[in-house]
């Protein structure tokens, strides 16, 4: 048995001020925003009990990340958020299509997304060098940032920025796996357009953060696995095994979003997992036998934050070793 090893890529600090999540619209209710660092923190705890895993710095360069950023998102998006203010503002031409702005944004936040694929791509480009595992500790989450819009949190998306920096690294095909528990609608827009890559998402049904009628999965690179109510654990973790091993034969490296929000208590969840879950999804995950690197999407429990993490680094290197 040998000892596996995780890197861990932990975001550069801002300067703390004004790059928490202000509020977000949800089922027709404003609510307080719960994206700040604290996550980062009990993320960062949970991980670093488990002896395998090492930190390290983002530490790729702004050109990249800007080169990355000019590939996912159109031009003219990425030029409105280089505008914003320190003042939070809705913009409701930049919003998903069909849907309502259910977030506002501001330059703090702007930097805190720009960190976070800065982070991505660190993690992604170590993956190419050779670690077996990476874990982007970042925020605020990405999936749901799509080619021109923000919403959820999300306003870069730095799933997509990993598989865009592996497969400028020459990795291909990579397959997405998203487990946080909404429908990835940004990355899902981004992968129609990107060759040599496939999504597979499990979420909970009904999806809301796409129009009354759209149409998933959106192409024939994605596969949907959806849950009406909080699933049995051995039903989801059995769909979920279809999914690794699909994407896995698929696949040269996995790129996984990873949401802590399908855990009881979640204050935007609605499923009743345990973080143990956790554990066994590293496993399947390990036994995929793929390099992952993984990113962090939602998950904003701040009291079983670290159990969670704890138990997806534990099973997946404990999977590994085995
Ligand atoms: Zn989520």
């Amino acid at each position: 048995m040998s000892a596996a090893e995780l890197l861990l890529v932990e975001q550069r600090a801002g300067d703390g001020d004004g790059d928490a999540a202000h509020w977000i619209l949800e089922g027709g209710r404003i609510l307080p925003g719960v994206d700040d660092n604290r996550r980062m923190e009990e993320l960062r705890r949970g991980m670093q009990r488990h002896s395998g895993v090492r930190a390290s710095g983002a530490d790729a360069d702004s050109e990249d990340v800007e080169q990355t950023l000019s590939v996912l998102h159109e031009p003219d998006y990425l030029e409105a958020l280089g505008e914003v203010s320190a003042e939070p503002v809705v913009i409701p031409e930049l919003t998903p299509p069909g849907l309502p702005p259910d977030i506002p944004v501001c330059a703090g936040l702007v930097e805190a997304a720009r960190e976070g694929v800065r982070t991505a791509i660190t993690a992604a480009e170590r993956l190419a060098a050779g670690a077996p595992f990476t874990y982007a500790l970042c925020r605020p989450p990405g999936h749901h940032a799509g080619p021109g819009w923000f919403a959820g949190y999300c306003y870069l998306n730095t799933a997509a920025a990993a598989v865009q920096t592996l497969h400028e690294a020459g990795v291909r095909p990579v397959g997405i796996l998203d487990i946080d528990l909404h429908y990835p609608n940004g990355t899902a827009a981004i992968v129609e357009t990107m060759a040599d890559t496939r999504l597979h998402s499990l979420h909970a049904s009904p999806v809301t953060n796409v129009a009354a009628g759209t149409v998933a999965p959106s192409s024939e690179r994605e596969v949907v696995v959806e849950f009406a109510g909080s699933p049995e654990a051995s039903a989801y973790l059995d769909a979920l095994a279809l999914s690794v091993e699909a994407l896995a034969e698929s696949s040269a490296a996995l790129v996984v979003s990873l949401g802590y929000d399908i855990v009881a208590g979640d204050p935007h969840g609605c499923w009743g997992f345990a973080p143990e879950i956790f554990t066994e999804i590293g496993r399947l995950l390990a036994a995929s036998g793929r390099p992952i690197c993984v990113i962090q999407e939602g998950g904003y429990a701040l009291d079983s934050l670290a159990e969670c993490s704890f138990s997806f680094v534990s099973g997946l290197l404990d999977g590994a070793a085995a």
